[in-house]
């Protein structure tokens, strides 16, 4: 961590990314340096759920500001921005299936009634927030034109081009995970309703799925087992593996055609294994595409779990 006295303290960011099992808080300098974390468990709620987390959300930053080292009250907080698994247009989080958001509320609107009008708001999709994370603190400029697709337990994807998020008109675009690419009759069925989305054949639990239904068994409980088995020369393993990693490289395919990104980051939990992972992504690519020698670089994500709340932060 950086000396307390190279850090601009008169005023802080607050980086918010709220997931299914945690919201993860990121504390930052007057200019946007990292300094501090907390995190808070996610309560589910049967009702009103939107209500009830926006306001714990915001009680948990009032308690930081209340207890800190660095100076942080409510007065210098100059802006908060928001990373929510769901829709979002225009700073309004339209719905978040995964954690019982059903409507939209006006986050912006609550977070000024507690902490200021002069606060700055961002609300941004979690997986835009990550992207934007990277391409600011991971890539810095050097490439304009990114994908970020973080292979969790859940799928995200984040496509920035020509330096600007791409959204679509109702915060949908890029939601390439809700995308279906398994069409067998006993195709998985998904948390959008759907069968057979990218999210249920690729990262934490649908490399598991993908090995369980190929060996009729249910041995396998996440992606991280059948890598280690499949990195250590377990056939069986190594088969289930590309086969998952061949149905992400066809949505890969489509986004290297229809956007042309420089470079396409892997994140999540299935990126820990690192080349072993993107070695496979790139021969299935190749087999995929011949019309173009401009394949995107394909790199190991590196902010991990905080790529949200540095995206959050990164326009405020
Ligand atoms: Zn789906």
């Amino acid at each position: 961590m950086s000396k307390k006295s190279s850090l601009n303290l008169r005023k802080f960011y607050i980086g918010v990314d709220v997931g299914g099992t945690s919201i993860k808080f990121g504390v930052f300098d007057g200019s946007k340096k990292f300094i501090d974390k907390f995190s808070v468990v996610t309560q589910f709620r049967e009702k009103n759920a939107e209500k009830a987390i926006v306001a714990e959300m915001l009680a948990a930053i009032e308690n930081y500001c209340d207890n800190n080292k660095y100076g942080v009250t409510k007065s210098k907080i100059a802006g908060i921005g928001f990373a929510i698994p769901g829709p979002v247009v225009n700073n309004q989080v339209l719905r978040a299936v995964n954690i019982n958001w059903k409507k939209k509320y006006d986050i912006v609107k609550e977070t000024k009634k507690r902490f200021g009008s002069k606060v700055n708001v961002k609300v941004y999709n979690d997986a835009n927030a990550a992207a934007l994370g990277e391409y600011k603190e991971t890539l810095k400029g050097k490439y304009k034109s990114i994908c970020l697709m973080t292979l969790g337990t859940a799928v995200g994807i984040g496509i920035i081009i020509n330096g600007k998020l791409i959204e679509g008109k109702s915060g949908v675009a890029g939601e390439l995970s809700h995308l279906k690419v398994d069409f067998s009759e006993d195709a998985l069925k998904c948390n959008c309703g759907n069968t057979g989305c990218l999210e249920t054949v690729t990262g934490g639990r649908g490399i598991a799925n993908v090995y369980n239904k190929m060996y009729n068994t249910n041995i396998a409980h996440d992606a991280q087992e059948v890598i280690r088995h499949a990195k250590e020369g377990d056939e069986k393993a190594l088969v289930a593996l590309e086969k998952s990693l061949d149905y992400l490289s066809m949505v890969i395919s489509i986004i290297m055609l229809v956007y042309e990104p420089e470079i396409i980051l892997i994140g999540g939990g299935v990126s820990n294994e690192g080349t072993f992972i993107t070695d496979i992504i790139m021969k299935h690519l190749k087999e995929k595409v011949y019309i173009t020698n401009t394949f995107p670089k394909i790199i190991i994500a590196k902010l991990k779990n905080q790529a949200g709340f540095y995206g959050a932060v990164s326009e405020l």
